[in-house]
């Protein structure tokens, strides 16, 4: 794309991702960031903003002529976590920190806009850019704005998510399942508390909530073919206040499990109450597992999206193809059920210095990272829409 000012493109993505940075807001919530980018692109008088949830924009460039009608996605909710990275841009507020880069995503897609805005009459068929709302808490914002309909009419969908493991400005691929299924579950264990010291009157829930633990185990190393991966990870585990003299009636756990198949999802969802009820019963107590309704999908990669991101990425500088899909989970994978979907990482790890990992304290993703991302995305809307 030619006459474009990087510099200036430079420092105005900068200033959106500190001015994002700086107010952090979860899932949701995020209505001073939604305002922010609306009131920043509105700087742009060709693109089209709407607002089709409480928060988020779904913003739309149309083009000259007729073409393709083509999606850039980036989220922008922000964790609770409390920021350490000492940042210029820190988080302004206590207890919240955009620990997994979705300033930065949105960032990179408002400099997309706002640079395609102002070529728009050598632009063919339409660019649709997604501020997507929510994606840290399932059932996530992707799912809601598939619902709503109004992201009928695209064709192909588009994203990146920064990676603190790879070299800044790397794009890298993965064909295929590029993503985890995601799948959370609750256990409750039912016992009868009393007096600590005549446990011969009481039904004990936290014996039984340790070996459910410990069992829960043994589906994957057990029962999961070794050639296929999963995560069983339980996160929580409540029982009694603190005190020493009684033991409590109930114990309760959650966690969250990643695979990579239908089939193995499966297995998981059918071994869990097996194993939660029988243990229990073991202890002469009662468990239970339910799983929320609702959660997300494995991202699974269109070749020939692929094809046109690698080729994409080749012309932005260093690009890598992936060997094995990440274990996250991510809502991107909701818009495959409209059109063909490919996900991409960009690195941000500055050479030489240590990196925390996403939804870290310490997160600090290289901000040169931010030119490569939009860059990648003028380079596909140069393929596509031009
Ligand atoms: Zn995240
Ligand atoms: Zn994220």
């Amino acid at each position: 794309m030619e006459n474009i000012d990087w510099q200036r493109l430079e420092k105005q993505l900068a200033g959106w991702r500190a001015a994002i940075h700086r107010y952090p807001e979860l899932s949701h919530q995020e209505t001073v960031t939604t305002d922010y980018i609306a009131q920043q692109l509105s700087r742009y008088p060709e693109l089209e903003i709407t607002r089709p949830a409480a928060t988020g924009l779904v913003v739309r460039l149309k083009g000259a002529s007729s073409g393709h009608t083509v999606a850039f996605r980036a989220d922008i909710d922000a964790l609770p976590v409390e920021e350490k990275s000492g940042l210029a841009c820190a988080s302004t507020r206590p207890g919240l920190m955009h620990a997994c880069g979705h300033d930065m995503h949105s960032a990179m897609l408002m400099g997309a806009a706002s640079t395609l805005a102002q070529r728009q009459t050598s632009l063919k068929g339409e660019a649709v850019f997604i501020f997507q709302r929510g994606e840290e808490m399932s059932p996530g914002g992707a799912k809601e704005l598939v619902d709503a309909g109004v992201l009928a009419d695209v064709e192909m969908f588009f994203a990146l998510h920064v990676q603190p493991t790879l070299p800044s400005g790397t794009i890298a691929l993965r064909r295929g399942v590029a993503t985890s299924n995601r799948d959370t579950f609750h256990i409750h264990i039912e016992g009868r508390g009393g007096h600590s010291s005549m446990p011969h009157l009481i039904i004990d829930p936290l014996i039984a909530a340790s070996a459910t633990v410990q069992a829960l185990q043994s589906i994957v190393s057990r029962e999961i073919s070794p050639r296929e991966s999963a995560v069983i990870s339980i996160c929580s585990l409540i029982c009694g206040d603190g005190t020493t003299a009684a033991i409590p009636n109930d114990a309760r756990l959650c966690g969250t499990t990643r695979t990579f198949t239908p089939r193995v999802r499966q297995q998981i969802k059918e071994a869990m109450p097996r194993i939660v009820q029988d243990v229990a019963r073991a202890h002469r107590c009662r468990g239970e597992v339910i799983f929320d309704e609702w959660d997300y999908s494995a991202i699974v990669n269109d070749e020939a999206l692929c094809d046109l991101a690698a080729a994409a990425a080749g012309e932005t500088g260093l690009y890598q193809e992936e060997d094995a899909p990440a274990f996250v989970g991510e809502d991107f994978s909701e818009y495959r059920a409209i059109a063909p979907v490919c996900f991409a990482w960009l690195g941000a790890a500055r050479e030489g210095e240590e990196r925390a990992p996403l939804h870290n304290s310490y997160f600090n993703p290289d901000e040169a990272a931010l030119l490569h991302g939009t860059r990648y995305y003028l380079s596909l809307a140069q393929k596509l829409l031009m």
